[in-house]
């Protein structure tokens, strides 16, 4: 069967060695309905949606999680969410639009920056914020840097995107029993070596084109493995009209009344969807009738 939009984990029998496998089709045609990039950017967007969905499957949490690219090159913004249940969205924005780079190169897009990854669990408590230097060549690599440091596991990701699709394939060593003994750990510590040169071995395209059970059977055809049922993927924008609404008091009355008088109405386009909501004069006087201002008497608690 044709697997898209799904999300698959697979596990070494017997073994401390597990995965995760994403491919990501209409929800990647739907992330991108409103943004159009060179295939630079559009590859990096691609993969930054894949290793999402593929981080939301290793690190187990409920509520949303966002990977970040904060960075000096020509890559102004790169931000990819995903929900416990799978919705995804994405956006990226070029510092300048009007001179997208000629560059295929992830360290010229991205610079010198930072990645950061946010889990918002949505209780009140405050989020999880992991953050690794941008020190790889390549998304994946940062990714296996943030495993690596934030999460204490060793991980190897392959990731692949163009227009079409989007897709990944992340292995994991979870930590072997101290009672294992010395022999035991040797012999996880051999076969992680070799899986992790076996999934290194998976080019792009076979990533995007490859059903994932041929896929296993090429890559890890050697060793038993367990495959699990699918989870369906989709893009799912988060905005509506309550979070513009409180975005827009944040902001401040006064910042809101003057844009409303210089054009007649506040407009706000969600960045993820361009879903436009618009607020008129009548809608300014409600939001700001609910909640006081800060600088209104009485406010002072
Ligand atoms: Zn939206």
């Amino acid at each position: 069967m044709r697997e898209v939009d799904r999300l698959r984990r697979f596990l070494f029998e017997n073994e401390p060695l597990r995965g995760h496998w994403v491919r990501l089709e209409e929800s990647w045609a739907a992330a991108r309905v409103h943004q159009s990039h060179p295939p630079a950017v559009t590859r990096l967007l691609g993969e930054a949606m894949a290793a999402t969905s593929l981080l939301a499957a290793a690190l187990k949490f409920r509520g949303t999680l966002t990977l970040q690219v904060t960075g000096g090159g020509s890559l102004a913004l790169l931000i990819a969410q995903v929900t416990h249940e799978q919705h995804l969205r994405a956006v990226a924005q070029l510092r300048d639009e009007s001179n997208p780079p000629a560059e295929e190169d992830f360290r010229a897009l991205v610079g010198e920056g930072r990645l950061v990854v946010t889990i918002d669990r949505g209780d009140g408590s405050p989020p999880y914020q992991g953050i690794v230097p941008l020190t790889g060549s390549t998304l994946a690599q940062c990714l296996e840097r943030y495993f690596e440091d934030s999460e204490q596991l060793p991980t190897r990701i392959v990731l692949a995107a163009d227009e079409n699709r989007a897709a990944g394939l992340l292995l994991q060593k979870l930590p072997t029993p101290a009672a294992a003994g010395e022999a035991a750990e040797g012999h996880v510590r051999d076969l992680w070596d070799e899986a992790s040169l076996l999934l290194a071995t998976v080019r792009p395209r076979e990533l995007l084109d490859a059903e994932i059970e041929p896929l296993l059977q090429q890559v890890f055809g050697a060793f038993d493995l367990r495959l699990f049922e699918p989870a369906i993927v989709r893009f799912q924008c988060r905005c509506d009209e309550e979070r513009v609404a409180s975005l827009l008091q944040s902001l401040g009355e006064a910042e809101v009344r003057s844009v409303l008088q210089e054009q007649g109405l506040v407009t706000v386009t969600c960045e993820f969807c361009q879903r436009p909501y618009r607020f008129d004069a009548i809608d300014v006087e409600q939001l700001f009738a609910a909640a006081p201002s800060p600088d209104s008497p009485g406010s002072l608690n």
